[in-house]
């Protein structure tokens, strides 16, 4: 498998680099200068590109790769591959599905912690010395408030199943009801909004949860409410956010992604009201280990013609 070319899109983790470079002919494109060219003398040595949540395959690059076979995603999110040319040319398309959840899942539970009980801020109380000028102020408590979820799929579920053990009633939003499930439904996300304390968006970004969090979902959620998104950063319409959060009319947010990352609206830097992540939602060392070793193993079964372990296309 060593002339094998794989075309790696940007920097994701150094054993997935690693234990690609032991494998395959790697191509690391973000150290190459002249782009057009470098794919002008490659593009009949590149068989796989990897990429990730940052990254992908766009029609653009898959047109000019006339020997493409797959696309192996170092993320579950698919938001950065052009699936339908994808499957327009008949390219392999895989993601790390499950390994990630329980780290998603976690963060997002930590969000709302952190927001409700100011982790963050009262941890620079401590450590600016104000403590010895007087008590931090009382916070606001996590257990029993109302969560809502859209997107019930492995890690909506996951934040769901967690939230259960702080007594939190659940409901969500998603395409269709799941009539196994027994968290209440809400068939539209103003509705979800408007009947939760704390609202986790935790769907796939598509063309339709683009801005899927607008000013309506907002103002339905309210002063008391907090938004918790360890989906995409485009699930929410961001300038829309900043002065909701601005102008106090959203009670707080918990935000791993952004827009344009890693690119944050400077206005949120000096609110008390939020906690700012940079996109760490599967960011262990086990779990990217995983998440790696599932990119190699896609890539390994396509080259030896087994079975894909997690495909998608
Ligand atoms: P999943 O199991 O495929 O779940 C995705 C969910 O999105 C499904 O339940 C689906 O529900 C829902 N959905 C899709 N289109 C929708 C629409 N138009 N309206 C409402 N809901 C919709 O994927 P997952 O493993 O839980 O991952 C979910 C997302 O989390 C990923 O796509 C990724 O963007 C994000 N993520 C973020 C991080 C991070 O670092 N912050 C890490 C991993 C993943 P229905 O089919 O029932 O509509």
């Amino acid at each position: 498998m060593e002339s094998i070319g794989v075309l790696m899109v940007c920097p994701m983790n150094s054993y997935l680099e690693h234990e690609l470079e032991k494998r395959f002919n790697l191509f690391r494109f973000w150290t190459v200068p002249e782009k057009s060219a470098f794919l002008a003398t490659n593009k009949n040595s590149i068989r796989a590109v990897v990429g990730n949540s940052s990254a992908g395959a766009d029609a653009e690059l898959i047109e000019v790769l006339p020997k493409l076979e797959i696309v192996a995603s170092f993320s579950v999110g698919l938001d950065k591959i052009d699936l339908a040319k994808c499957k327009e040319k008949g390219i392999r398309v895989t993601n790390t599905p499950d390994v990630l959840t329980d780290d998603v899942a976690d963060l997002a539970i930590g969000l709302m912690l952190a927001v409700l009980r100011k982790l963050c801020e009262s941890d620079r109380y401590v450590r600016s010395g104000k403590w010895k000028k007087g008590d931090y102020r009382l916070t606001t408590k996590f257990t029993g408030k109302k969560v809502g979820i859209i997107g019930l799929g492995r890690i909506g579920m996951a934040v769901a199943k967690r939230a259960e053990a702080f007594s939190c009633p659940i409901s969500y939003y998603s395409r269709t009801e799941k009539p196994e499930i027994k968290y209440k439904y809400y068939p539209g996300v103003v509705e979800l909004a408007a009947n939760c304390d704390i609202l986790v968006v935790a769907c796939s970004l598509t063309e339709e949860t683009l801005h899927i969090i607008n000013r309506e979902v907002i103002d339905a959620l309210g002063p008391k409410g907090v938004l918790i998104n360890v989906g995409r950063g485009p699930h929410v319409d961001e300038p829309e956010l900043v002065s909701a959060l601005v102008e106090r009319r959203l009670g707080g947010a918990g935000l791993d992604v952004f827009e344009h990352e890693p690119e944050v609206p400077e206005e949120l830097f000096g609110l008390d009201n939020l906690v700012l992540l940079p996109h760490v939602g599967s960011g262990t060392v086990e779990t990217r280990q995983a998440m790696a070793d599932l990119v190699i193993g896609n890539l390994e079964a396509h080259f030896l013609n087994k079975p894909l372990l997690t495909p998608v296309v």
